[in-house]
């Protein structure tokens, strides 16, 4: 008797240690206009990067959604859902049932949280289930979105670099040390806006992807020297790529501006609300992309254009090592950050079986997939139970 109570003990102990929801920091850096390629140039070793690899995972590249320009990008990737869904159709929108407009850059109106309220970005859903999130410069953070904020949101307000990156990184880490913080995202835009001034690839840009490496780098020193490296998960991605523009097409030589409620030009895609009675587009077939302004690269095109690729890598507990991944599209990173922090995600365009090869899910593994979470917790409980019983009687 003594030693059935003892297995029964054993066995109730296991069941219940081994269905523990757990959950892992998460590290999150977007690095804006970072071109699948870049991280292979020839004549740009990125040792930092090049032991992320080693140490992790890495998508052959990331399909964005289309248009392949910003915000509809960062709102993809952290809702887990497409463009048509979650509402960012560009980086220049137009309400029409309240008139207000949505311009990249800082107008007022884009912290109202009509453009914002259709997806649930991950620091929402963390935030819902008790995670706490800190922010650095992530467009979208300073918005009540759903009527919840992140714990902290240090919003953007000019270019960053990767001297900004770093300082994020010396806060961010701090805060996964003294245990304040859950997840931690980082936005850096300096590699996009080098992209768009001097030309994708361009000298200036293999600087930044240089500057960017050495903060990897020392990152991945930091993360060790003060334990948390095999207890951080990091992911690193980019919201689309870059090309030099090739083609300026005059919108006013197929288009009258006078026919239209609303002209928003996004460079390579433009937003037209004709009035009543103009809409015949066959008057205009000519008209796909109309390019304006000094910039040298850009982006935007469809996604069939190799250029118009994403990065994505990963590493940390979560992940594989030393992986090169089929390619992946950016909706289904949602699924993969709700899974590592442990938290159940809202419904999104992520297909789990497209990315679960990338991930360690065993049952020594730091996380396990929700849905294995509930079932098994639900066993648990019958456990449980069950051992209450035998102890009482
Ligand atoms: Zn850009």
């Amino acid at each position: 008797m003594e030693i059935l109570k003892k297995i029964t003990i054993l066995i109730c102990a296991i069941n219940i240690l081994g269905n523990e929801v757990q959950s892992s920091k998460l590290l999150l850096i977007l690095m804006d206009g970072f071109r699948w390629d870049y991280i292979d140039l020839p004549d740009v070793p990125l040792p930092g990067f090049q032991q992320m690899f080693r140490e992790g995972v890495r998508a052959k590249y990331m399909v964005s959604d289309f248009p392949t320009t910003s915000y509809p990008n960062y709102y993809s990737i952290m809702t887990g859902l497409h463009c048509e869904n979650h509402g960012f159709v560009g980086n220049y929108m137009y309400d029409v049932a309240t008139g207000k407009e949505f311009l990249i850059g800082g107008n007022q109106d884009m912290s109202l949280p009509i453009w914002w309220d259709d997806g649930e970005p991950l620091w929402v859903t963390a935030e819902k289930q008790d995670k706490s999130s800190y922010l650095y410069y992530w467009s979208g953070c300073e918005v009540t979105i759903r009527g919840v904020n992140p714990t902290y949101c240090k919003a953007w307000t000019v270019p960053t670099y990767s001297a900004d990156l770093t300082t994020a990184l010396s806060e961010g880490l701090q805060l996964f040390k003294n245990n304040s913080a859950d997840l931690v995202g980082i936005y850096l835009q300096s590699v996009d806006r080098y992209g768009h001034m001097y030309g994708a690839a361009s000298d200036k840009v293999k600087d930044s992807l240089r500057a960017v490496d050495i903060v990897m780098h020392d990152m991945l020193s930091n993360l060790s020297s003060i334990g948390l490296r095999d207890k951080v998960n990091i992911m690193i991605f980019s919201d689309h790529g870059m090309v030099n523009r090739t083609r300026v097409v005059n919108l006013t030589s197929h288009l009258d501006p006078d026919d239209c409620v609303e002209i928003l030009p996004e460079m390579n895609t433009i937003g037209i609300w004709p009035k009543p009675g103009k809409t015949d587009k066959s008057k205009n077939p000519e008209i796909d992309q109309y390019v304006s302004g000094p910039m040298i690269g850009m982006h935007g095109f469809d996604t069939s254009n190799e250029e118009m690729r994403a990065f994505f890598a990963a590493s940390g507990p979560a992940f594989k090592k030393n992986v090169v991944h089929r390619p992946i599209r950016n909706v289904e990173l949602y699924q993969i950050m709700c899974h590592i922090l442990g938290i159940k995600p809202a419904p999104n365009n992520g297909t789990w079986s497209n990315v679960k090869d990338m991930l360690n899910l065993g049952v020594s593994s730091a996380t396990k997939s929700n849905i294995d979470v509930s079932v098994m917790t639900s066993f648990s409980v019958v456990i449980f139970f069950q051992c209450i019983l035998f102890f009482q009687f």
